[in-house]
């Protein structure tokens, strides 16, 4: 049973269907020792031998789905090019090659998944799901209530308007002059929180993701990861 390059690279965990495309085009892909760059490749996922950066890949290895809680000072990518720690670095005792669903900025702390299952991935982030994403933000100033609206509303931003989001004032410190917003979006601009809020005059002193797609950090505590449950897992499928 024959089978697409990029099919086959999303089912091994390599990346999501479109990216696998990209590793294609940019000859990164060997089968059976040769290069191959059309998108149209047809393999055998059993006979062929299918090989990125130098490694055989086997589509038929066991998917799997974790929870991490991100701290401050990682970035969320498989490699950095300037060194810094990854995330993946974190979950150096899980042998699959897993990357992360999506983006936390360095700075930003809390949920975020990781897998080697390249549809799943390409699923959640795909904009026609508009997966929900809640954010703990401590903004510099005491943030008014024109401005809790306008963030609820949408703001300009120089890719175009926000969607409407959710927008709860968890707390204000008039001592320090800062304020703690709750926000839920339902993009995947980057950096779109920190954004949002610099278009509106506030600094973002600390971003923390609370909630994604339905999941919660509950006790998972900083730096920490664990395999998604059945139950977590039903709840995104
Ligand atoms: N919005 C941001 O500004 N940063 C993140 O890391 C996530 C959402």
């Amino acid at each position: 049973m024959e089978e697409r390059l990029q099919k086959f690279l999303a089912r091994a965990g390599v990346a999501s269907r479109r990216n696998a495309e990209k590793l294609i085009l940019e000859g990164k892909v060997r089968v059976n020792g040769i290069v191959v760059k059309e998108l149209g490749t047809k393999i055998n996922p059993i006979k062929d031998k299918v090989f990125y950066e130098g490694k055989r890949l086997k589509p038929e290895d066991k998917k799997v789905y974790y929870i991490l809680n991100k701290p401050k000072g990682y970035i969320s990518s498989v490699k950095d090019e300037n060194g810094r720690k990854t995330i993946v670095d974190i979950l150096s005792d899980v042998k699959e090659r897993i990357f992360p669903i999506g983006r936390l900025d360095y700075n930003t702390e809390g949920l975020i998944l990781l897998t080697n299952d390249g549809d799943f991935m390409n699923k959640l982030l795909h904009p026609k799901y508009e997966i929900e994403k809640t954010y703990v933000a401590k903004i510099d100033g005491i943030i008014n209530l024109d401005d809790l609206h306008k963030l609820a509303d949408g703001v300009k931003l120089e890719d175009g308007k926000t969607a409407p989001a959710d927008v709860y004032l968890d707390s204000v410190d008039k001592q320090t002059k800062t304020s703690r917003v709750e926000i839920t979006i339902h993009e995947g601009r980057n950096r779109q929180v920190r954004r949002m809020f610099k278009a509106l005059g506030y600094e973002v002193k600390a971003l923390k993701r609370i909630a994604f797609a339905g999941l919660t950090l509950n006790r998972l505590k900083r730096g920490e990861y664990r395999p998604l449950t059945e139950r977590e897992l039903l709840k995104l499928r």
